[in-house]
């Protein structure tokens, strides 16, 4: 290859890895994306991670159990989103429930939490689901609670 020739690959290597962040810079801060597949936060029914002092969020029950698959960490801190009022809920408290419907359209995850029992089933009930319990549960073995755990009211 010519001197020219390497220069012009040079110069098109650093063009095209400076793409990103001209991209980002023309779209204004980026905007929360899930830690395990880039997926936007706003309107996902975020799963928080905290571990080792790092918070990660998740757009899905299922991104984070496959993050937490992944990188072997525990224990760890989950909180979660109530899918009947959109609240933070401790996963240590929250009841999950896998339906027909689509929790993140995204992912193809269908796992829905709930703060409370009557809202798990009544959603169970209506969208053929059944509540996760044991093994099956989430984040099982893996979550701790919260210390003055403000979830519950
Ligand atoms: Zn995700």
């Amino acid at each position: 290859m010519t001197g020219r020739g390497t220069l012009l690959l040079a110069g098109l290597l650093a063009a095209t890895a400076a793409l990103p962040f001209g991209a980002r810079a023309l779209r204004g801060p980026p905007s929360p994306r899930c830690a395990v597949d880039g997926v936007p936060l706003a309107g996902a029914p975020v799963v928080r991670v905290e571990e080792g002092g790092v918070e990660r969020s998740f757009c899905c029950v299922g991104c984070a159990e496959r993050w937490l698959a992944t990188t072997g960490a525990g224990p760890v801190r989950v909180v979660v989103t109530d899918s009947s009022t959109g609240a933070a809920v401790d996963a240590g408290c929250a009841w999950f429930v896998r339906s027909t419907v689509l929790a993140q359209p995204a992912t193809g995850d269908r796992v829905h939490a709930f703060a409370r029992k009557e809202d798990a089933l009544r959603h169970a009930e209506a969208y053929r689901g059944s509540l996760l319990s044991g093994k099956e549960s989430p984040f099982g073995g893996k979550v701790v609670r919260q210390e003055g755990d403000q979830s519950r009211r």
